[in-house]
This record gives C-alpha cells, sequence and structure tokens, in this order.
C-alpha cells in the first residue's frame, strides 16, 4: 500500500510541475508548438502590456536586435497612452498578439463573450498592424469552446514553457532579482532541450530593467532569437 500511495504522490507532483511550468507538449494544430524551433532558439514574450515600462523592454530588445511578441490587453491599448506603445512595439518591428480584452479567465466566458473580447482586441491591434497570428489565454487557462473561439478568428494559441515567475513576490514582498530571473530562464531552457517560448511581463518595471541582463546571457549561452513572424514556418515542419 505504502509504494501506492508514494505512485500517487509522485503521479500528483509530476502533474503540478507540468502545470507550474506551462509546458506545450501538444500536437493540436491550434496551438502554437516549439519542438522543431531550431537548436538554441528562444522565442521572447511580453505579456499584459502595454505600460509604462514597455518602452524599456524596447529599447534593450533594440540594444540586442531581438524581437519580441507583446501579448497585449485590449482595454489598455485602447486608452491614449496605451496606443502610443502600441505604436512603438509595431515601429520597433516586433509583433503584437492578442491576451484578450479584459485580463480574465477566459474560460469562464460564454463563447460569444470570447469572441466579443478577442474581437475588440484585434481591432486596437489593426490599428498598427494588419494581421493578428497569436492569441495566449489569460494564466494559460485553455479548453476547447476556447480553442475554437481563437480560431474562428483566424488566431492560434500560443502558451509558454519557460517562466521565470517575474510576476511572484516573496515574502518580503520583492519581484525576483534580475540574476534570479535570468538563471531561471536559463536553467528552464535547458530543461526544455534549449530551446523555447520564454513568458515574460512587461507590467513590471523589475521584468523590463532585467532584460538586458536577460538577453546578454542568452547570448553569451549560445543562443539565438526567434524572430516572431518565423514561428508558423516552424509548425509547418512539424507536420
Ligand atoms: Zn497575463
Amino acid at each position: 500500500m505504502v509504494w501506492k500511495r508514494c505512485f500517487i504522490f509522485f503521479g500528483i507532483v509530476c502533474f503540478g510541475i507540468f502545470l507550474g511550468n506551462g509546458k506545450v507538449e501538444c500536437s493540436d494544430s491550434r496551438v502554437v508548438s516549439c519542438k522543431n524551433f531550431p537548436d538554441r532558439t528562444v522565442l521572447l514574450t511580453f505579456d499584459d502590456g502595454p505600460s509604462s515600462a514597455t518602452k524599456e523592454v524596447l529599447d534593450a530588445l533594440k540594444n540586442e536586435n531581438a524581437s519580441a511578441i507583446f501579448f497585449i490587453v485590449g482595454e489598455k491599448a485602447n486608452e491614449r497612452e496605451g496606443k502610443k506603445i502600441l505604436k512603438l512595439i509595431a515601429d520597433s518591428g516586433h509583433m503584437i498578439a492578442n491576451h484578450g480584452y479584459k485580463h480574465v479567465t477566459m474560460t469562464k466566458l460564454t463563447e460569444k463573450e470570447q469572441i466579443s473580447s478577442l474581437d475588440k482586441t484585434n481591432s486596437c491591434i489593426k490599428e498598427f498592424q494588419k494581421t493578428v497570428l497569436y492569441f495566449r489565454p489569460p494564466g494559460g487557462a485553455c479548453n476547447n469552446i476556447l480553442k475554437r473561439s481563437v480560431n474562428s478568428l483566424g488566431m492560434k494559441i500560443m502558451f509558454w514553457n519557460v517562466d521565470p515567475r517575474d510576476w511572484k513576490k516573496n515574502d518580503c514582498g520583492a519581484r525576483p532579482s534580475h540574476s534570479a530571473l535570468k538563471e531561471r530562464i536559463l536553467k528552464g531552457l535547458e530543461d526544455q532541450g534549449h530551446k523555447g517560448i520564454v513568458l515574460l511581463h512587461d507590467i513590471h518595471l523589475n521584468t523590463a530593467l532585467a532584460v538586458p541582463m536577460i538577453l546578454d546571457a542568452l547570448k553569451k549561452n549560445g543562443y539565438s532569437f526567434m524572430k516572431p513572424e518565423d514561428v508558423l514556418k516552424y509548425q509547418k515542419a512539424s507536420k
């Protein structure tokens, strides 16, 4: 009986790790996979903006000639400042993608509400970019209905497989140090076979200020940055 309990416990722990990493192990064509990315390639993604810290991220990316995907929240993009930042993102050659109109658990919405949220956000983005290719569900909460809604608007879902937990504060209320974020990303990529989609949040100034150190470490460890427009190329190869 003891071994049985151990086995169940081990199973629960494994499942917890699986969820915690937001790991992308999926053969669903509606979901983006990084499985066929070239070795030592990393796609940088920034969620929850636009915010005043986004500009810091853009400067850091420019210095290293790296590009990224920004999963934006529609209602923030609809504000005057938000629009300016979206324009900056697009003018800097990055990709803007959909993170819902409000930052809510999309699976709790009806299909009609989901489509409205996705569509309104796409309208904000399309002022600065021709098409919207990707949606990322807030909190990673997804099901078949949401996949269908996303798909019906011509988008694919993009999760992540490396999460340095830049949003999480410690017991003293401090966010992770820049070097902790860097180390978590390097370790996460190593665990994922040296390729991946990294989740960061450009609403936190701490994260934005860590980006130069992160980019430098990635380069020094032989990683190159996946261009957002090339992601689809590596989906077709997977079939
Ligand atoms: Zn989010």
